[in-house]
């Protein structure tokens, strides 16, 4: 089982606006910002509105509109980045042996130049 949702992690204090971000995209569920440490020329963070602390949570604990509003946010911004026909890389770390570092569930969206075979 995943661990309680603690609202003091550092993207629960950018969803309520207490520390500043760069957005990329946002809607009613979602909300997409980048990186403070960009690995590649794109690296969004795509996070769930709500208090879900990882893909395992998400996945289990998430409303079907509420996932499909992620899902289909992170191929918009893809999309509206145009990097689908360069191609680009999804990643979503869970837990400890991910080195997951941040208790809210988010994606990363790399992409902009040759990746390689993985980033990390
Ligand atoms: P994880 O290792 O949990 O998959 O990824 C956490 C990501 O959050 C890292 O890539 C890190 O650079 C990013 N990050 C950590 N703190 C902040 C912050 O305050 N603002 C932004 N925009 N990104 C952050």
């Amino acid at each position: 089982a995943t661990q309680p949702y603690d609202d003091s992690n550092i993207f629960a204090r950018i969803l309520r606006g207490e520390i500043p971000s760069t957005k990329a995209y946002e809607d009613e569920h979602v909300l997409a910002f980048n990186d403070i440490n960009a690995l590649a020329p794109t690296h969004i963070l795509v996070i769930p509105k709500g208090s879900y602390v990882s893909w395992d949570d998400f996945s289990e604990r998430g409303s079907d509109q509420e996932i499909g509003a992620f899902v289909r946010a992170v191929g918009k911004i893809a999309r509206d980045r145009g990097l689908v026909g360069s191609g680009y890389r999804l990643l979503a770390n869970v837990g400890p042996d991910s080195g997951q570092e941040v208790p809210h569930l988010h994606v990363h969206i790399f992409g902009g130049k040759p990746l390689g075979p993985m980033l990390t």
